[in-house]
């Protein structure tokens, strides 16, 4: 989600006739996060240093929305937006003015478009501070997100990723849209040939969305679903809506072909030894392969906010035995690909992704963005190597 607001400003801004310059630009803005205070002391320090190097500084994203003191102090060139990301691009590009030829296109230089089609949340999980610099769930018109689609298409884009904060609220009721029909409307685009989701609660993976998910040739068999944690005692103390057991039921239709991959968080105050290793065995019993670990860090207006009893070190250590887990996972995932053919999406030279969503070494000589029909080898640490 971060990506598309920061994108969102690069366009207005591009689109009102300026030009994007690695390092010596007048403006710069400053995206930021607010995740983890690592991140949040990341952005700040971010923000001071093109300060410095810049005649004006706008510091947008989820650490602007943040409560308190993190960008106080800052030179006075450093302009702090605290706005909604709908109005966040408007705002920055009307600062700044627009100039010279006014262009009505602009293309974003990825291979894969990601497309907003919800923003915001009203889930109230303890720990989560997205729905204090978000706001409520709220969802963009279908017809206006179709519509991107297409034009994203047009542009040269191979792939887009349906993103939202949580996606599974999607609702456009004047249209009678849904996440599961508009993913089958999304997946009908012309000349669009891949299609996923960001990442899915798992309360909303329902029969519908699987259904609309097999039903869509263009959606490829990955599907990303946030843990956080394999034990019950955690979710509840973390105000999720959901058992290790409903968990493990919805995805039992996926786990034969798609690739799933998760977000857990290490070191909740509620975390144990033993709850730690319920979620090691959860995420196994899932049939997970790349899980994001993040160790826990308490933040401002939430629930758990002043609550951080797991010593960093634990955090650090339960973190990287996760890690290890899913990194083997993956690569039994990759091993078991070994002499078929798959069809990868050059992302990088040399690398890309294939059908679902599992990292390839590909040969270098393939342009970025280009689709291609490969044959697996062998496995590497970093992915499944082509021959
Ligand atoms: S963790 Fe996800 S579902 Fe829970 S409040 Fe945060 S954004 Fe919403």
């Amino acid at each position: 989600m971060s990506h598309v607001d920061a994108h969102a400003v690069r366009e207005h801004l591009i689109r009102d006739g300026h030009t994007e310059s690695g390092g010596a630009a007048d403006v710069a803005v400053v995206n930021t996060c607010c995740v983890t205070q690592e991140a949040l002391a990341k952005s700040r320090k971010e923000a001071a240093r093109a300060a410095r190097t810049h005649r004006r500084v706008y510091v947008t994203g989820c650490g602007a929305n943040l409560a308190g003191e993190t960008f106080s102090g800052l030179p006075e060139n450093v302009v702090v937006v605290a706005k909604r990301s709908e109005e966040t691009s408007a705002f920055v590009a009307g600062d700044v003015g627009a100039i010279g030829c006014v262009r009505a296109e602009s293309r974003l230089d990825r291979v894969r478009a990601f497309v907003k089609v919800q923003d915001g949340c009203s889930f109230s999980c303890n720990f989560c501070v997205i729905p204090l610099v978000r706001g409520s769930s709220r969802s963009r018109e279908a017809g206006a997100v179709l519509a991107e689609i297409a034009r994203r298409v047009g542009q040269g884009h191979r792939e887009v990723v349906l993103t939202g904060i949580n996606l599974g609220c999607y609702r456009d009721r004047a249209a009678g849209y849904d996440l599961p029909r508009l993913v089958r409307a999304a997946g009908a685009t012309p000349g669009l040939e891949r299609l996923r989701l960001s990442s899915i609660e798992i309360n909303h993976v329902s029969d519908a969305l699987v259904s609309a998910l097999r039903e869509t040739p263009a959606v490829t068999p990955h599907l990303h679903v946030p843990l956080q944690s394999g034990d019950d005692r955690v979710l509840r103390a973390m105000g999720r809506r959901y058992t290790v057991a409903t968990y493990l039921r919805r995805l039992a239709p996926l786990r034969d072909d798609f690739n799933l991959t998760s977000d857990v968080i290490v070191g909740f105050p509620a975390e144990d030894e033993r709850a730690f290793a319920n979620t090691l065995r959860t995420a196994r019993e899932a049939g997970l392969t790349k899980i994001h670990a993040f160790p826990y860090s308490p933040r401002p207006g939430t629930v758990t906010a002043h609550e951080d009893p797991v010593p960093p070190d634990v955090k650090k250590e339960r973190g990287a035995r996760l890690r290890a887990a899913s990194h083997d996972a993956c690569i039994a995932r990759w091993r078991t690909k070994v002499g078929r053919d798959d069809v990868v999406l050059v992302d990088r030279p040399g690398r890309g992704y294939g059908a679902d969503y599992s990292p390839w070494l590909v040969d270098t000589a393939v342009a970025v963005g280009e689709l291609v029909r490969v044959r697996a080898a062998d496995v590497s640490e970093e992915g499944i190597l082509a021959a």
